[in-house]
């Protein structure tokens, strides 16, 4: 393995392995798990996996290949390098592919934003030699021809566009139809993912509206499923469900999870449609791909909560309130920008990029390495839930002249600057 090392220490190389490491082992536990495979297809692919894994390991770091299938079962963190610095990332200490053999939401995670930070660092390094094959670039190449599909039309056509694709992530065609995506843009939309399919039955989450879970489970010798939503926070606030299994009629949903958010982030909590979903037919539904979901639909609800309550507050206070309040501005080049007069009349101005990683510490790395925000916003927020986060991310951003907040402190900020009280 070549090494280029940089500034402070950390070689490219490294980030390289990483995420070749992170590809391989959730496609190796994808094999494991695959039901169609024969036996000797199944070894053919993880002699291959494995080949790759020490590979990008590099020198010193033996790993048998009997070892090597016997970490696929356990967590990630087994299936890590030994050089990777653990420090800020989220729970490693969970399985990259589930009972159903479906990727977990952290291993999805992972591997994804540890994409986007290996994308700005070949950006920096000019590197021509390509090491990933056309089916690991694929999450990526989605989320880029989505949003240059999306900007063809014009700003005021991308915002409402966007919002569509946020606020539709699964339908029928004749839904999506209606709602006036452009024709291109259907193509990210495929059908139920079988990880969320009961016989012929699928259910929306009651936060996203994108197909949930299932999973089997028993309980004292009887068989029931659980049906969740894959991104946790919306598991934990209320699209968590079980169902008894049935013979022929749809199954009936049973909550099992509270659906209270903290009182002091009440405002900007995402609503959710509170009623116990039904069952929707498999047949005729469409759905949009995982990492257009995880990486569109889930910030943008979060995004679109954070403009609607902006408007909504600072309405009394300034004159022009699509002017001054903005989402997705400038062709996108970040999520908001907020304009407010002080009591004392001085102007404010904010702009803002929202970020929903799992792994802060990889967040924090593609900061530094983009010397701040690519689109040159000044704030960094992050949802409630993130709020972990923050003090990692305030170091990096005060390097580059950015401040981090969560949502609610952002939002209190911003009225408090236009005099507005927030009650
Ligand atoms: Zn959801």
């Amino acid at each position: 393995m070549t090494t280029h090392v940089d500034d402070d220490g950390l070689t490219f190389s490294h980030f390289e392995a990483f995420r070749l490491i992170n590809f391989t082992f959730i496609k190796a536990c994808q094999t494991i798990n695959a039901p169609d495979l024969s036996p000797r297809d199944r070894a053919e692919k993880l002699m291959r996996y494995h080949g790759d894994l020490l590979a990008a390991y590099g020198p010193g770091v033996p790993l048998s290949f009997g070892e090597f299938r016997r970490r696929l079962r356990g967590p990630i963190d087994g299936l890590l390098p030994p050089w990777l610095d653990r420090s800020g990332f989220g729970d490693l200490d969970f399985p990259v592919v589930d009972a159903e053999g479906c990727v977990t939401g952290n291993a999805f995670d992972l591997q994804w934003e540890t994409s986007q930070l290996h994308r700005i660092l070949k950006r920096l390094r000019r590197i021509g030699r390509m090491r990933f094959t056309e089916e690991q670039l694929q999450d990526e190449i989605d989320q880029d021809q989505m949003y240059e599909i999306l900007k063809g039309r014009g700003d005021a056509q991308y915002v409402k566009d966007r919002t569509t694709l946020v606020e539709c992530p699964a339908g029928t065609a004749a839904e999506l139809n209606k709602r006036g995506l452009p024709l291109n843009a259907i193509g990210f939309y495929e059908p139920i993912p079988y990880h969320a399919v009961y016989r012929t039955w699928w259910f929306p989450c009651t936060v996203c509206k994108w197909p949930m879970k299932i999973s089997k489970r028993m309980s004292a010798g009887r068989e029931y499923y659980r049906v969740a939503c894959l991104y946790g926070r919306h598991a934990d606030t209320g699209a968590s469900f079980m169902f008894r299994p049935t013979s022929g009629d749809a199954p009936q949903l049973h909550p099992d999870s509270p659906d209270t958010p903290a009182p002091h982030e009440a405002a900007l909590a995402l609503g959710t449609s509170g009623a116990v979903p039904e069952a929707k037919p498999v047949e005729g539904h469409l759905a949009l791909k995982r990492g257009v979901w995880r990486y569109t639909c889930v910030p943008g609800l979060h995004e679109l909560r954070l403009h609607t309550v902006l408007r909504e507050r600072l309405a009394t206070a300034l004159a022009d309130v699509d002017e001054a309040v903005r989402l997705w501005p400038m062709s996108d080049a970040y999520d908001h920008r907020i304009e407010v007069k002080g009591p004392d009349g001085r102007t404010h101005v904010f702009t803002v990029d929202v970020k929903d990683y799992t792994h802060g510490r990889v967040l924090a790395e593609s900061l530094h390495r983009n010397e701040g925000d690519k689109g040159g916003a000044e704030w960094l927020v992050v949802p409630d839930h993130r709020a972990d986060q923050i003090p990692l991310l305030t170091v990096t951003c005060h390097k580059y002249g950015m401040k981090a907040a969560t949502m609610t402190d952002f939002a209190k900020m911003v009225c408090q600057s236009a005099g507005v009280v927030w009650a």
